[in-house]
């Protein structure tokens, strides 16, 4: 090793799913939305001067943050935006999680969390979820450092009642508290409310799922002032230009169309709804999800086995090889189309477990 390696800082890098090039694939691996973004953000894109690119863009992000405090009924200062909510939660550890105590978070929840905490050498301690994958709110009950969720929970979809987010918020006031609410708009009830109430928490949303932009990389936070306050110190000693002219652009469209949202996240939530009862038909087991995907197990045949069949069929979804969850596939609920096509491929395949076993 030479001498300066000793000084490197070495980190396990979060492995995100795959992004086949290859087309005509189902691709149910990483939750994005099916449909596509509101009508109004390809319109900001087409007629977006593009003089505007010899500038710096706004550091404040002004007129996106106006846009999400308009539609949230929040003043300016209460909104922190990133480049995707990923951007914001690493933003929240730098800036909160400096105690030196553990932080808490599920043992089965987003990979990134002790990713984030590992690079910044922040301890963490992960609480088991019970066995029907539910959060114990009990156990957040104990000395710590900050506490992190996603609410529902990834990859599993379960939704934490709202009175036991309170809970927990409650017990832990003098730390700060995080709501990853990457999913809530698929039929969750958001913690945002809360933040009037309890100043040390943050509510985390993204425009990768429910306002279909993963490729455009827009996230927010919302919380007390003070806390939007501190977090934008360090963005500044940062990078003050993290969202481009673009993103602020296409951001501010998507906001603003609260029928069209509606309609794709209802579309959603049909379609989920619509696809459990098949799934339970076909020997699958599953939490009871409120995001746009199911965490499901079948009931004899491995995950693992269904996960390589039907990536041979072009219907890529994600497997986890992770203590508990190894014989889980996480799938994301796509158009009906691309769901019909998945149930039908299962069918056929379950159908015939001996000619499996040879194949
Ligand atoms: N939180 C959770 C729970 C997620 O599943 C994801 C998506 N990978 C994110 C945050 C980050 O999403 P994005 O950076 O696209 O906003």
């Amino acid at each position: 090793m030479n001498n300066w390696e000793e000084n490197v800082r070495r980190v396990v890098p979060y492995v995100p799913g795959e992004q086949p090039k290859e087309q005509n694939i189902i691709k149910l691996n990483t939750n994005e939305n099916p449909y596509p973004p509101a009508p109004g953000v390809k319109e900001a894109l087409v007629s977006l001067n593009t003089d505007l690119f010899r500038k710096y863009p706004d550091p404040a992000a002004d007129a996106l943050v106006s846009a999400l405090a308009e539609h949230y009924h929040l003043r300016k200062e209460q909104v922190f935006v990133g480049v995707g909510s990923d951007d914001v939660l690493a933003m929240i550890f730098l800036t909160f999680f400096n105690s030196g105590k553990r932080i808490l978070f599920p043992d089965i929840t987003y990979s990134f969390y002790d990713v984030w905490a590992d690079m910044l050498r922040i301890p963490y301690e992960r609480l088991p979820l019970n066995e029907k994958f539910e959060i114990v709110k009990e156990d957040y009950v104990r000395e710590n450092g900050g506490v992190i969720f996603p609410n529902p929970n990834a990859p599993t979809g379960a939704l934490l009642p709202l009175a036991d987010v309170e809970e927990i918020v409650k017990k832990n006031q003098d730390v700060v508290m995080v709501v990853d609410e990457a999913y809530i708009d698929f039929g969750g009830v958001s913690a945002l409310p809360l933040t009037e109430k309890y100043h040390n928490l943050l509510v985390v949303q993204t425009f990768s799922k429910s306002r279909s932009m993963a490729g455009m990389r827009i996230g927010y936070a919302m919380g007390n002032e003070k806390l939007i306050q501190y977090l934008n110190d360090v963005k500044y000693s940062f990078n003050s230009y993290t969202m481009n002219q673009t993103a602020l652009a296409a951001g501010i469209e998507a906001v603003r169309d609260v029928a069209y949202f509606r309609e794709t996240t209802q579309k959603i939530i049909r379609t989920r709804e619509r696809v459990k009862p098949q799934l339970r038909e076909l020997g699958f087991s599953f939490p009871d999800s409120r995001a746009n995907f199911l965490f499901v197990t079948h009931e004899s045949c491995p995950a693992k086995e269904l996960f390589e069949a039907l990536k041979k069929e072009k219907i890529i979804v994600r497997y986890f090889a992770k203590p508990r969850i190894d014989n889980y596939l996480r799938i994301t609920i796509g158009t009906d189309e691309e769901m019909d096509t998945l149930v039908e491929f299962l069918r056929r395949y379950l159908d015939k477990p001996n000619e499996r076993k040879k194949g």
